[in-house]
């Protein structure tokens, strides 16, 4: 494999001969190497596990099989200007696999769990099975996330970063790698067993043929088992492929729909566990007339929920068994309820509650043995939709300015690009502002970080204040801040340039009095789109001139970039003062 990754190399290198514009394609996968019918069941355990699986030959990428892997492994392996970073772990996974002979596991550069072994699925080659790719603990994560918010990878950051997210307990991984272990081992000798088969329907025994009657009776068995799972074993797919949603409240509501409607359940509801605060809370209901929000947060080992996540043991019951005390009344059809709750290993999710059944009739531990299937499809649906609100929340993050809760320059940047086009499109005036605190520098050595921290805030407040829903503030930077102004002309923008630096004048600030100018002030700079001004770039430099101008001319003003500056003649940008 090692001359595959060469090959990729080559080919990458061909191709950035042709069009230097053109990225380089790193292979990440050829099925048409891997063992036929593998790749089906590794499916199957990668996402009954809910971690990735890889089945490699040597170097990675490329794998021979890839399932459920984790989204932001492949950002970071499909980028030549990244990859290198997996090299030392997933890498070279493969060589230590099969060098130790026995299963390895490793932490990676991204925090990621992983094991490594070697699995005899083709005697012809060395194969070996990477597995985890996943997050054993949130701190890992929040490293992360930070390395993509504003470390080493900002630039890979994208919609699709967080689309797979993989997580899991240690426990889960050796768990996962013990089923694979077992199917490699499985999967050879189904290719014994069909072979066998097709021998013995070549050439028929005679009628009663001496087979050992032990076979037989394991036969049955087996036939036993899959009968009574059969009917389903469509409920289960069907209950997974609906509750996979992409909106974490989404995921709520159907993990319940699905399971009320296994059991046949005219009412239920979803509780999940914090661990933090050790509360219940309920996420989502079906027939309660109650709102979620009217519901109040249940303490650990309070009520029957509560006691049901705390001894790890679902109840059926029926409310009489419990004692009226127990229990406001709610107007219930029936008295009999399953309460169920979901976990993985030591991790407590939550608590599903089902009853009114459709009937009338009672639940009993055939309902429960439904449930009992579809629990751990659920628990890993929570846990996914857990991760899911964590990165919305570094959606956000990654946009916001953690000190001012204003944007950051990254969506300024973005947001500009994005209203430049469209006033160029439908010809609306845009204008733009660079404001900067004035001698901010003394301000902090005068009364130290944190109040210039304080001031930094305190004037986030005052740009709020003064503007309108639709301009966008970010702090650019340090202590600059932007203003951008869609539907605005030069003119009003100087207005509501003026209203800002007016504002911040007269606010106290805690040290303001000892500054130079005796208070906290800004200069700010202006810019609006024009024919010589019709670029993101171009708009921010001529702010920014008309900033250094400001700051020229006394500080404490505002001034808007008019000129047009030619190669010959370099004139001073000519700053208007409003
Ligand atoms: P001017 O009027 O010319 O803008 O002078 P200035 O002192 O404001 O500008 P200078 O660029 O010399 O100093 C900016 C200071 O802003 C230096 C730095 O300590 C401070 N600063 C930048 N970012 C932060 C921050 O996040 N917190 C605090 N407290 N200070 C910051
Ligand atoms: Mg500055
Ligand atoms: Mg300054």
């Amino acid at each position: 494999m090692k001359q595959s990754r060469a090959e990729t190399q080559k080919e990458s290198r061909a191709m950035k001969d042709k069009s230097v514009k053109r990225s380089t394609a790193i292979t990440q996968e050829v099925p048409e190497l891997a063992p036929r019918g593998w790749a089906g069941i590794q499916k199957t355990i990668a996402e009954t596990a809910g971690i990735a699986l890889l089945l490699v030959e040597g170097p990675q990428p490329p794998a021979l099989a890839i399932t459920n892997n984790n989204s932001i492994c492949e950002a970071l392996q499909s980028s030549s200007a990244h990859v290198g970073l997996c090299d030392p772990f997933c890498g070279t996974a493969h060589d230590r696999a099969v060098s130790a002979n026995t299963i390895t596991h490793y932490r990676c550069h991204a925090g990621l769990q992983c094991f490594a072994m070697p699995v005899e699925i083709d005697s012809q080659r060395q194969l070996a099975v990477i597995g985890g790719r996943a997050f054993v603990s949130s701190s890992d994560y929040r490293a992360l996330a930070e390395r993509f918010r504003s470390g080493d990878l900002k630039d890979l950051s994208s919609d699709n970063l967080f689309r797979n997210v993989s997580f899991a307990d240690e426990a889960d991984l050796d768990h996962a790698a013990l089923r694979v272990a077992m199917a490699a081992r499985e999967f050879d000798q189904t290719k014994v067993a069909d072979s066998t088969a097709s021998t013995v329907a070549a050439a028929p025994t005679p009628e009663g043929g001496d087979a050992p009657a032990e076979d037989r009776r394991a036969e049955a068995s087996i036939r036993r088992g899959l009968d009574r799972r059969a009917p389903f074993a469509d409920s289960i797919r069907r209950f997974t492929e609906q509750i996979d949603a992409s909106e974490p409240a989404q995921t709520y509501q159907s993990i319940l729909t699905q399971a009320a409607d296994l059991v046949r359940a005219e009412r239920g509801s979803l509780l999940l566990f914090d661990e933090s605060t050790n509360h219940l809370t309920m996420t989502a209901s079906r027939g309660i007339k109650a709102s979620i929000s009217e519901v109040g947060p249940i303490a650990m080992g309070e009520g029957i929920a509560g006691s049901v996540l705390r001894e790890g043991r679902p109840v059926v019951a029926s409310m009489d068994d419990l004692g009226r005390s127990s229990l406001p009344e709610r107007g219930y059809k029936t008295k009999s309820f399953i309460s169920y709750p979901i976990s993985i290993g030591s991790r407590r999710f939550g608590v599903l509650n089902l009853t009114d059944k459709v009937g009338g009739g009672a639940y009993d531990a055939n309902d429960l043995s439904v449930i009992e299937l579809v629990a751990p499809q659920i628990a890993l649906a929570l846990e996914r939709a857990a991760w899911q609100e964590r990165a919305n929340q570094f959606q956000v993050m990654s946009i916001t300015d953690p000190l001012t809760g204003l944007h950051n320059r990254r969506y300024l940047e973005a947001r500009l690009a994005e209203e430049l086009s469209r006033s160029k499109r439908y010809d609306y005036p845009l204008s733009f502002m660079m404001i900067d605190i004035d001698d901010f520098k003394v301000y902090n050595d005068q009364n130290g970080h944190q109040a210039g921290d304080r001031a930094l805030e305190i004037t986030a407040q005052c740009l709020r204040a003064a503007l309108r829903k639709v301009d966008v503030a970010s702090r650019y930077g340090g202590e600059e801040f932007s203003i951008l102004l869609p539907q605005t002309n030069l003119q009003e923008a100087g207005v509501i340039a003026d209203r800002i630096r007016r504002k911040i004048y007269s606010t106290l600030f805690t040290h303001g009095k000892s500054q130079p100018l005796g208070a906290v002030t800004v200069s700010i700079g202006l810019s609006a789109l024009s024919p010589a001004l019709d670029s993101a770039e171009a708009m921010v430099r001529a702010a920014d001139r008309a900033l250094y101008h400001a700051k020229r001319h006394g500080k404490n003003r505002a001034y808007a970039y008019q000129g047009v500056q030619t190669g010959a003649n370099r004139t001073a940008a000519k700053s208007n003062s409003f």
